[in-house]
């Protein structure tokens, strides 16, 4: 399987090269040159079998020609028995027809370990392999940073530089960055937003000289990598509730939209999926553009589900892509449009494609808090603000489509303790390998939202070959 940019300006290139690469030189997303197809019996087979069975089955020709069966599966195997719950990623039921997927049974309590966990190990395969080192440098807007450190913390292929934005992350979300000991990772604070870090990074990767200089490499959701680990419990959890003889719905509580375009990818392969419903917090730049056709980012709103504080969600260019009829140069187009315009247009052939499959709609703070008290008091289950977006939504958009609905709850409550004792009044206790994660001493750099400041500072942590001290 190769892989292509979405902007079309870039050679094809293997899985492994993706992984590494992570951005494509000409500024794009890479994608697989085609979508392969899981027979209907093989979909229905996943009934009874193991995450980690499923996992290898939807992976596999993803990486094809890269991987070796015997590795991948090892590795799948390592990465998930980190979870603590033997289904890796377990449905509760809520209402009737309404279902969560629990995705926070990873270190690190968010599904950003579902991705991360593989990823890591595949890296540090692939660069052993090879021989080689990388310099990761990722922008997180909380959750990210914190899987992508546990991840990787003490891997010696690879030094990594996260950048959040300062004081727009929760506390446990920056403690799970900044304790890490391990002398390979690098937590930066940086005074801006979290498009003001996903900027910087992206500039860096446009600077091919330096990206080149420091072998960096990205573990962002732009990293194809993580959005094939994410495809996986999309079946696991069609599966569960009767796909494929019923069309299943998902309600994706979304910010760069990676998670619910894994969604997507489930579908291309045969997953039969009625609806995937996006649901964003108050910064809705998604549900906005879905109903009207115009993408225009707005100033960003800090709320209590801060990892969807996003305005400009960078996994969208890959569904353009599709959309279009793998149109590159009408997607290079658009990003020119909105680089310059700071907006663009969905063409309405597109948009028609779009709304085919994709709802969105909002939740905005007070309907956040209510959803938090409404299924605590009727199930007596506590979710967090951003599983409490994606229900709110689902239960918004329930006429729409007859199929089982799904509500991916994507971190879990004790992560957003504050938020979510204001709610209910209890506050949601750290599970015990983490219950002395508020007393662990912190390390933090501080820099500007500078991309020069960043630069120098990467080239001075890097380790990598052909790095400049
Ligand atoms: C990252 C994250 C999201 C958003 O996922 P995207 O793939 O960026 O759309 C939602 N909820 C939580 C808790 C997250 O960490």
């Amino acid at each position: 399987m190769l892989y292509v940019s979405t902007r079309g300006e870039a050679p094809a290139i293997s899985f492994n090269d993706a992984l590494l690469a992570g951005l494509a030189r000409d500024g794009g997303l890479y994608v697989p040159e085609r979508w392969p197809e899981l027979p209907r019996d093989t979909i229905a087979g996943f009934r009874g079998k193991s995450y980690a069975q499923v996992a290898f089955e939807v992976i596999r020709p993803f990486v094809a020609g890269s991987l070796k069966e015997s590795d991948l599966s090892r590795m799948i195997g390592e990465a998930y028995a980190t979870f603590d719950d033997p289904a890796v990623a377990p449905l509760a039921k809520l209402e009737d027809g309404e279902h969560l997927c629990e995705l926070f049974h990873g270190p690190t309590l968010a599904f950003k370990d579902v991705a991360m966990q593989l990823l890591a190990r595949l890296m540090d395969h692939v660069l052993a392999e090879r021989g080689e080192r990388v310099t990761i440098v990722g922008a997180t807007s909380g959750d990210t940073g914190g899987a992508a450190v546990e991840a990787f913390r003490g891997r010696d292929r690879a030094d990594m530089i996260i950048l959040f934005p300062d004081g727009r992350v929760s506390d446990v979300q920056r403690r799970m960055m900044t304790t890490a000991t391990e002398a390979n990772i690098h937590a930066v604070a940086i005074d801006g937003t979290f498009d003001d870090c996903q900027a910087i990074v992206k500039a860096l990767f446009n600077d091919h000289a330096f990206r080149d200089r420091v072998r960096m490499s990205g573990v962002n959701s732009i990293n194809w990598a993580r959005i094939v680990a994410q495809t996986v419990y999309y079946f696991t959890a069609a599966v569960a509730v009767g796909a494929p003889d019923k069309r299943v719905r998902f309600a994706v509580p979304t910010g760069n939209f990676g998670d619910v375009f894994a969604g997507y990818v489930a579908a291309q392969m045969g997953l039969p999926i009625e609806r995937l419903i996006v649901a964003t917090n108050v910064n809705d730049i998604l549900a906005r553009a879905l109903a009207t056709g115009a993408y225009e980012p707005r100033a960003v709103v800090p709320t209590a589900s801060p990892a969807m504080d996003i305005q400009v969600s960078s996994n969208f260019e890959r569904l353009l892509f599709d959309a279009s009829g793998r149109n590159a140069p009408a997607v290079k187009a658009m990003m020119n449009d909105l680089a310059k315009d700071r907006r663009f247009s969905l063409p309405t052939d597109v948009l028609a494609h779009i709304r085919k499959l994709f709802s969105a709609a909002r939740a905005d703070e007070a309907e956040t808090v209510a959803t938090i008290k409404s299924v605590y008091a009727a199930q007596g289950y506590v979710i967090d603000p951003h599983t409490a977006v994606g229900v709110h939504v689902a239960r918004k958009m329930k006429g729409e489509g007859t199929g089982p609905l799904i509500a991916l709850s994507t971190a879990h409550p004790a992560k957003f303790p504050d938020a979510v004792e204001a709610a209910i009044g209890v506050r949601p206790a750290l599970p015990g390998h983490l219950s002395d994660l508020l007393d662990r001493p912190e390390r933090i750099e501080r820099l500007p939202a500078n991309a020069g400041a960043v630069a120098r500072f990467v080239s001075e942590r890097s380790r990598a070959l052909g790095a400049v001290a």
